[in-house]
């Protein structure tokens, strides 16, 4: 049998110029190289013009180029934010959204195929965990939509579907191509990596002393009721959680951002805002209020607005930084998670027709 061919979009520039070496050709390659699969987002091996004959032939005899494919997107007529559906190479489906902003383009990225964290107010946690995208299927989600739009991206987040944390060398691999000088240069502090709280991997990601921006999805202001909206506080408490949160700050100097997804009847009340802002008092940070989306087979609902602003001013009481998140493509919404699943199974999930250029196995 064939062996698995390298993912040539998922390897650094260190291994790139390794690999170049022991194909025989000469090691500037690699930076050529590195720019067409993380510059000018190459979608074929032919594009790459200015590499040898001899070396593209090597390469699509021994590589795979990952490319994913547009099958869907959602445009909204209110702000321009633009939800897409894209086919990974093994057919699986995700969903990846660009927001524009007045600072700039921001990128939602998904992190998995599905996730396994189980939180019951996601649509993403319906079907479980597919798999791991791999650093190129996170990487090709930016760059298709920066090709598609023929606009910069100046801004990712890692909050669509799956746990990030849950899939960390391939989450890291793909930070460090975003920023990397040779590639698309995305500053380390205009990228965000949101997660339900994996303690263990929040200390880990720390030690790495990034400058990205760590977002927490708290969504309760104490133990038993974040247990009711979140499996994964069975296994981390919030008290450890927000030490290793603590820690993030120690280590890197980032305040860090909580989320907190507002549920009438669940988590909106006076006394969890009082509750929420003496657990948080004395941290640097910042809270995110976002009206929890309703999912068509969960039976949560939004508070009114008065709730939301009375729960905000009560944070705010307390002396804590609080937003509301701007809801943007509010015609195209849908929880996130939706257009995937209202997508599954009407797809063909073979692979890819125009992929044998790439060299897929
Ligand atoms: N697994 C990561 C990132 C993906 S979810 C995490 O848990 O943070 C991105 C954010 O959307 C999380 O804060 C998540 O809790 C929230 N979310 C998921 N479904 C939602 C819904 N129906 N309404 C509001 N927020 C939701």
């Amino acid at each position: 049998m064939e062996q698995e061919r390298m993912d040539i979009r998922s390897q650094t520039l260190e291994e790139l110029t390794v690999l170049v070496e022991e194909l025989g050709e000469k090691r500037f390659r690699a930076k050529q190289l590195y720019q067409w699969l993380h510059v000018h987002r190459a979608e074929t091996f032919d594009e790459m013009t200015n590499l040898p004959k001899s070396l593209i032939g090597k390469l699509k005899a021994h590589t795979a180029l990952t490319v994913l494919r547009q099958e869907a997107v959602q445009v909204s007529a209110i702000d321009g934010t633009r939800k897409y559906l894209f086919s990974l190479p093994d057919g699986n489906l995700i969903e990846s959204v660009l927001m524009r902003y007045q600072h700039g383009n921001s990128v939602c990225i998904s992190s998995q195929a599905g996730c396994r964290m189980g939180c019951r107010f996601c649509a993403s946690a319906i079907g479980g965990l597919v798999r791991g995208l791999t650093p190129a299927e996170m990487a090709e989600q930016v760059y298709r939509i920066g090709r598609e739009t023929g606009e910069r991206i100046s801004n990712i987040v890692v909050m669509g579907t799956g746990e990030p944390l849950d899939n960390y060398e391939n989450l890291l691999r793909f930070l460090t191509m975003m920023t990397d000088e040779n590639g698309l240069h995305i500053s380390q502090r205009n990228i965000t990596v949101s997660t339900c709280g994996i303690v263990p991997r929040i200390r880990q990601l720390a030690d790495e002393k990034l400058q990205i921006t760590l977002a927490i999805s708290l969504h309760a202001s104490n133990q038993k009721t974040r247990r009711e909206l979140m499996p994964v506080a069975e296994k981390y408490d919030i008290p450890e959680l927000l030490d290793a949160c603590r820690y993030y700050f120690r280590q890197t100097g980032r305040r860090v951002t909580f989320e907190y997804s507002l549920v009438a009847g669940v988590n909106d009340s006076d006394a969890g805002a009082e509750e929420l802002a003496k657990l948080l008092l004395g941290m640097n940070c910042h809270v995110n209020l976002i009206p929890v989306n309703p999912v068509k087979e969960r039976n949560y609902r939004q508070p009114d607005r008065r709730r939301v602003h009375d729960f905000k001013n009560k944070l705010e009481k307390y002396g804590i930084n609080v937003t509301i998140r701007r809801e943007m493509g509010r015609d195209i919404d849908g929880a996130c998670g939706q257009l995937r699943k209202r997508y599954m199974g009407s797809v063909d999930p073979g692979l890819h027709e125009d992929e044998t250029d790439g060299g897929l196995g």
